[in-house]
């Protein structure tokens, strides 16, 4: 069955900021979205005419714009928040992954993973982040685990890219195949019928938890679904260092070799990336997405992300679920890259359009029409933006009022696929409360089978 559509909605009394190649900034102006999808931005008086019948949100003189955009999420991380790892604390990357990441999602099960994705989907209708491209992994509980967080996503209304990890490191890789393409033919059916909601990508953990058989069967398989893949890739040395003395290869000329890079695949992280694995994805038009955060968090090092733009690689940014605000990771982005460089003037052109330009970009591959910009015939993912702008705003000033006023502002209302998910703060449809306490009763589970 068909998704069920919503009626008109017209998004009006505010400051339109449409974002995109020609970035409009409209005052007093209005955004009408029809089933889903926008009909009109422009100035209000002349869209009002156009919406009779509309149900109307005032936006109150505050800013209307798209919603942001997450490139890397783990919803399933929810649990760890507070977690006690049982062994001795980790002194390196692979013992983070070996002490927490993979005891933790070893351990999940069904109703693990439906509170642990519904928690941070909250999180991003509060911090007006629209859609997510999330990466799962529950090696326990792999196969139907995707279609779990599909409920989540739908219950909340976020629109998402899903999919599973695959990992041969319990040699379940077989089954991670399995669990994608299922989820894969059950969604591109659904897309067909226009039902756009939810997408889904071929996934690895990472190369060096991969053997060769699984990675070029989910490769193959990523070309036939036409749906690209979505691996960690170099996010710490260790990442190179087995694949080179294990398969001759570093962990790009891996993947290529395999047939993996491609203008759908996302290399997340690419934090320990040479010249040449840049010059195979500027090659192949692969994307990679940058998350300064949990770099920084887990001290694994600075990706070139100039180098990869200056070559032509698109690189977009995530969270890796250190956060779901896409407002404050821009920001961490701004400030970490002047830092690692020692210049204070770099890196903020960069910055925003990592998140305004480049993610909207990217997720925009995975849908049947565009996201991340206010133009007709895009979907209808709107944020209203608590934000007076307190010195003159236009085309030449925008940038600094996107970064320190606009990313630093609270979110007032969210709306995806035309349906209001948060107004003037108040969450609709979702209870919060009750969806938390149920969490806070799962997790004190999940942490004694932990
Ligand atoms: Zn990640």
């Amino acid at each position: 069955m068909a998704q069920k559509k919503s009626k008109a909605l017209l998004i009006t009394n505010g400051t339109v900021v449409t974002l995109g190649d020609n970035n409009r900034i409209i005052g007093d102006g209005a955004v009408l979205i029809v089933d889903g999808v926008i009909q009109a931005v422009g100035k209000a008086a002349a869209v009002k005419k156009q919406a009779r019948g509309a149900k109307v949100l005032d936006a109150g003189g505050k800013v209307i714009m798209p919603g942001f955009i997450n490139a890397h999420m783990h919803l399933y991380s929810t649990f760890c928040r507070g977690l006690s790892p049982k062994q001795p604390p980790a002194k390196n990357f692979v013992e983070v992954l070996e002490r927490l990441w993979w005891p933790l999602d070893k351990a999940l099960n069904g109703k693990d993973v439906l509170y642990s994705s519904l928690i941070p989907l909250i999180d991003c209708i509060k911090n007006g982040t629209t859609t997510i491209i999330d990466h799962h992994e529950s090696q326990s509980f792999q196969t139907g685990s995707l279609s779990v967080i599909e409920k989540a996503c739908r219950k909340a209304g976020v629109r998402s890219v899903l999919t599973l990890g695959i990992s041969d490191r319990y040699k379940k890789g077989g089954e991670g195949i399995e669990e994608n393409v299922r989820f894969l033919k059950k969604i591109q059916a659904k897309r067909k019928k226009g039902d756009d909601l939810v997408s889904a990508m071929m996934g690895l953990h990472a190369l060096f938890t991969v053997n060769d058989k699984s990675l070029k069967k989910s490769c193959d398989l990523a070309r036939e679904f036409d749906c690209g893949m979505h691996v960690h890739i170099a996010e710490d040395k260790a990442d190179q260092a087995a694949n080179k003395k294990q398969y001759g290869k570093s962990v790009i000329e891996r993947l290529h070799a395999a047939g993996g890079l491609g203008p759908k695949t996302l290399a997340i992280h690419c934090v320990h990336v040479g010249d040449r694995e840049i010059g195979l994805m500027a090659k192949t038009g692969t994307c990679a997405v940058h998350n300064p955060e949990s770099n920084m968090n887990n001290a694994v090092g600075v990706a070139p992300v100039m180098k990869m733009m200056e070559k032509g690689v698109l690189v977009g940014l995530g969270t890796d679920a250190m956060t779901t605000d896409m407002k404050a990771e821009v920001r961490v982005a701004n400030v970490f890259h002047k830092h690692a460089a020692k210049n204070s003037q770099v890196f903020f052109v960069e910055a925003c359009n990592l998140l305004m330009k480049n993610n909207a970009q990217i997720a925009s591959r995975f849908f049947n029409r565009p996201v991340g910009e206010l133009k007709k015939g895009s979907y209808g993912d709107v944020v209203v933006m608590d934000y007076q702008p307190p010195t003159p705003m236009n085309g030449n000033t925008f940038l600094g009022h996107y970064l320190f006023g606009i990313c630093a502002a609270r979110v007032d209302s969210t709306i995806v696929n035309g349906k209001v998910l948060m107004q003037g703060g108040q969450l609709k449809g979702l209870d919060e409360k009750k969806i938390c306490a149920e969490s806070r009763k799962q997790a004190a589970d999940f942490w004694k089978r932990f």
